[in-house]
């Protein structure tokens, strides 16, 4: 997966390909769908979610420039895939999903593989986690409208925001770098993530 889908498609962050061969991608899905589980395409995680496509993963994992030791908001769980790779790269990772049921079952998973530095709430992730930050990183796994005020408000100076934005049917890839006196934003590929529902996202189910 790692070679074929990411590697060869021109990612070179030596950590994030590390990072994902590492995490058990399989164990992140319904295990009839195990088999799948390393394909070049998202697959549905139950409540009308998904896992994203491991490409996007890397996409979105390399443009938070990593290094190590930062703390780490993720916008949408899931089943905790992201936050795993996440995990592997920073110090800690603090991650807000809205449905319950799959905060629980992401819970489960992320604690039986020993991942003991994420940290799971269920809410609504485009308000941010005031309470725990400032972030050196944010990454939004569902497509926003717009860019959430607080989540910008929420990243340090020099920090990184990497969220999909547009229709609720296709989005861009943004990364907002916050400067001391406002941000840099930069447009990086097209993608089509689940909608971002809440406050600052789109209204309603
Ligand atoms: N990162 C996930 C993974 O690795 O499996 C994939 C996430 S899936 C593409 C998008 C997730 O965002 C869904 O689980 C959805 O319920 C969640 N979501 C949508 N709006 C949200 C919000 N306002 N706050 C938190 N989670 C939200």
């Amino acid at each position: 997966m790692v070679k074929e889908q990411v590697e060869r498609r021109g990612i070179a962050d030596v950590r994030v390909l590390e990072a994902m061969r590492k995490v058990p991608r399989h164990l992140f899905v319904d295990p009839v769908l195990a088999g799948r589980a390393y394909e070049d395409a998202p697959l549905p995680i139950g409540e009308g979610q998904t896992i994203s496509q491991p490409y996007m993963v890397a996409v979105m994992t390399a443009a938070l420039s990593l290094q190590g030791g930062e703390r780490v908001l993720e916008i949408g769980t899931g089943s905790g895939y992201q936050a795993a790779v996440l995990a592997e790269l920073a110090g800690q990772v603090y991650s807000i999903e809205r449905i319950p049921a799959l905060a629980d079952r992401a819970q489960g998973t992320l604690r039986r593989l020993g991942y003991d530095n994420v940290t799971i709430r269920v809410g609504d992730g485009s308000m941010g986690w005031p309470e725990v930050a400032p972030f050196e990183a944010i990454v939004v796994t569902a497509g926003a409208p717009c860019v959430p005020p607080p989540l910008v408000e929420q990243l340090q100076v020099g920090g990184r925001l990497v969220i999909p934005v547009g229709s609720p049917h296709a989005q861009t890839l943004r990364r907002v770098l916050r400067k001391e006196d406002g941000v840099d934003q930069e447009e990086l590929v097209g993608c089509v993530f689940v909608r971002l529902v809440g406050e600052h996202g789109w209204q309603g189910e």
